[in-house]
């Protein structure tokens, strides 16, 4: 599951717990993104403190793992060169998924090599407040016939938490309490992370 977590949130915890129990994986890796090539608008947080946040969220989940693989690339992150190296780490015989929201997954034609990566790797899209819901299911059906891909789309209850939300609270000194795990929260305000 690749992702800015800036900062990690409950949303992102139970749709990775909700894909691991309905396809039974052995395992969720969770990928924060080195330089995001969609989100260069924005300063991300320095890789080191959302790694931290990520390894407090996800400490006591033993099927919860965090990879580095993204942020130590020099260059911007790409999910194809991912997959790739991922798949060649674990070898043919592991199915690797790659986790996404349907707001990210809706986007998708403007990943680098979309059509290789719908072809090689398989998807599990998590609804969250769904844009347009047809036009989604149009491009995953087209997306299976045309590049023979692997789509698993699972329906969620809506969460409406996401990481702008919580930084934009905490510029204007609102509480994000219940929003993400206690000892996130903590490590922002010890951290003085997205005051400003
Ligand atoms: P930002 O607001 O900074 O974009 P975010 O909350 O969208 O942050 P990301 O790190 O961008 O979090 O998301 C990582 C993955 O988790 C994406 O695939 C995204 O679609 C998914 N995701 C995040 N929040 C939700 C949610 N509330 N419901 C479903 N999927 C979510
Ligand atoms: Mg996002």
């Amino acid at each position: 599951m690749g992702g800015t977590f800036d900062p990690i949130h409950f949303a992102h915890l139970f749709i990775a717990q909700t894909a691991l129990d309905r396809l039974e994986l052995n395992k969720i890796i969770f990928i924060p993104t080195g330089k995001p090539p969609h989100k260069q608008e924005r300063l991300i947080t320095d890789s080191y403190n959302r790694i931290d946040m990520l390894n407090l969220a996800t400490k006591s989940n033993p099927k919860f793992e965090i990879s580095s693989i993204e942020i130590n690339r020099e260059k911007t992150s790409y999910t194809i060169d991912t997959i790739k190296e991922l798949q060649l780490y674990y070898g043919k015989d592991t199915d690797i998924y790659f986790i996404t929201g349907t707001d990210a997954f809706i986007d998708i034609e403007s990943w680098k090599e979309y059509k290789e990566l719908l072809s090689i790797a398989k998807f599990i899209v998590m609804t969250r407040q769904v844009l347009n819901s047809e036009l989604l299911d149009e491009k995953i059906e087209l997306f299976i016939k045309e590049y023979g891909a692997n789509i698993t789309k699972i329906e969620i209850p809506t969460l409406d938490i996401s990481s702008t939300d919580i930084r934009r609270r905490i510029r204007e000194g609102n509480s994000i309490k219940y929003l993400l795990p206690e000892s996130v929260e903590k490590y922002i305000l010890k951290n003085r992370l997205y005051i400003d």
